[in-house]
């Protein structure tokens, strides 16, 4: 059985408490390797370490950065399929998505914040003829990168760029139920040359890593990605200390799609958006809101598409829906499907469990699920359920349709679509949303301020404001 080691202070090592986790293939619901199981100590050994590389890392030469980050984005190149098919085993997730969605961009996150580091500058304020004030951002020292389950390389590594690039060390934990490719990282940042202590890894649970990590008092800021449950509980923690925070959380985001839209355009990318990763994208539309005029003919060619994903082995070349991630994610869905069901919905395909043969005949594999019938209010239109299962709502005109899309206490992604521009421009206004996509989904440029409002977030993460988040702004003020 494999081990999934901490990373600290340029090596790999076990739990200093020596136990174990297992990590689960959620495809066949096999355990396959061991993860380390850490807790405080192996978090004071980590942030030990980041402090003591910090003085070096913050001072070394932009270019130089920039150089060993891009070692790093072409030695996970280099390694593409193992490690697309280490995270395929690790989530469930198909293979094929892993190689063309999660590894490349995390090799895109690493050079992309190679580059943007080299453009990174600030401002001057010149008081008339008495003084010139000017903005340092220098880095704040060792950071704490937290991460989920669900894009497990391509998210932990969205965070760990920018740290980084701007002169920061890095205390990362990535998820315990998905942590074989951030183990993997932690070799290639040592064969890239990243000196000891600049870039450091603790596995293990939440509560019992990550607490620890979040309460540390070397910690300068985290960045965290998660759930809204867990996000408050941090933001509780940080503010006692009063670490800087960015917390990108959950969401329930709505699709609209007006009669003027592009159907034949429309419908497959509402598809797309309700389940790329099996459901398990904070940015998938969960709630698809269909223009009543319409409604019927939408809903009767989204079942068609629905009914026709293949679900499946994910090591398998054809496999469009792989395996919930856990069994507790799995049970979660399989809850909220009942639920659905005793709030009245009408399930129009899937609702239960996929049965897959062979290898995977123990996997945790669940239906894709449309759901109508059902109001705003109630908990299915108002809980993330993060899995194969979005609902559809009629509504009539602009203005119904933006009070739905607004009904729930999250505000993270929307995507809408019309012919009209003019309504585009109109509705994208008034969505409570950090991000709104007009006739696409999920089409992302990484300079761009990526996170939520309401409970999907605080702060924003991408392009500059992901170099802003992690430094601090010093003003100088020179009398002249
Ligand atoms: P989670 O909140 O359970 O865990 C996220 C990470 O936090 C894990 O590494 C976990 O070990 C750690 N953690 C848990 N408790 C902690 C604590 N007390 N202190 C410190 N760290 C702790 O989330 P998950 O189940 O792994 O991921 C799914 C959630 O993530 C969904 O809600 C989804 O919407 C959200 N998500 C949001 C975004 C976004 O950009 N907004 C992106 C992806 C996923």
């Amino acid at each position: 059985m494999q081990d999934v080691l901490n990373f600290i202070d340029g090596r790999h090592a076990p739990a200093a408490c020596g136990e174990w986790l297992d990590d689960v293939d959620p495809a066949t619901g096999e355990t396959y390797a061991r993860v380390a199981s850490s807790d405080a100590r192996d978090v004071d050994r980590s942030v030990a370490a980041a402090l003591h590389a910090f003085p070096t890392w913050s001072v070394t030469p932009v270019v130089e950065r920039s150089k060993l980050l891009r070692r790093l984005a072409r030695l996970i190149e280099r390694d593409l399929e193992k490690l697309a098919r280490a995270e395929s085993i690790d989530s469930g997730k198909p293979l094929s998505a892993a190689r063309t969605v999660d590894i490349p961009r995390a090799v895109q996150n690493f050079d992309f914040f190679a580059d943007a580091v080299t453009q990174f500058s600030s401002e001057a304020h010149p008081t008339d003829e008495v003084a010139l004030n000017y903005t340092l951002r220098q880095p704040l020292g060792p950071v704490a990168c937290i991460s989920p389950w669900n894009l497990p390389l391509y998210l932990l590594t969205w965070k760990i760029a920018p740290a980084l690039a701007a002169g920061n060390c890095v205390v990362a934990k990535p998820s315990e139920v998905t942590p074989m490719s951030a183990h993997l990282l932690g070799s290639l940042a040592a064969e890239a040359g990243l000196p000891p202590g600049v870039l450091n890894i603790v596995q293990g649970l939440g509560p019992r890593a990550g607490g620890p990590l979040c309460a540390h008092s070397g910690i300068r800021a985290i960045s965290f990605t998660g759930s809204t449950r867990v996000g408050a509980e941090i933001a509780r923690e940080a503010a006692t200390s009063f670490k800087k925070l960015s917390l990108e959380m959950g969401g329930k985001n709505p699709t609209l799609v007006f009669a003027d839209a592009d159907l034949r355009e429309a419908i497959p990318q509402t598809v797309r958006a309700a389940f790329s990763n099996t459901g398990q994208i904070c940015l998938c539309g969960s709630r698809i809101l269909v223009e009543r005029s319409v409604y019927d003919q939408v809903r009767d060619e989204l079942v068609e598409r629905v009914r026709a994903l293949r679900v499946g082995d994910p090591l398998q070349a054809d496999t469009e829906q792989g395996a919930l991630v856990s069994r507790q994610h799995f049970d979660k869905v399989m809850g909220c499907l009942a639920v659905a069901r005793q709030e009245g919905g009408r399930v129009l395909c899937g609702g239960g469990r996929a049965s897959v043969t062979g290898r995977c005949a123990g996997g945790f594999f669940v239906q894709p699920t449309l759901i109508e019938g059902l109001g705003p209010s109630c908990r299915t239109n108002q809980e993330e359920i993060f899995g194969p299962v979005a609902t559809l709502l009629p509504f009539d005109g602009a203005e119904e349709a933006v009070r739905l899309a607004n009904s729930t206490r999250y505000g993270l992604a929307a995507s809408l679509w019309t012919r009209d521009l003019s309504r585009a421009h109109r509705v994208g206004a008034q969505l409570h949303s950090g991000i709104v996509w007009v006739n696409c989904w999920m089409l992302r440029d990484l300079r761009t301020p990526f996170g939520g409002v309401k409970e999907s977030g605080v702060g924003r993460e991408g392009g500059m404001d992901a170099l802003r988040f992690f430094t601090e702004p010093k003003n100088v003020c020179v009398k002249l």
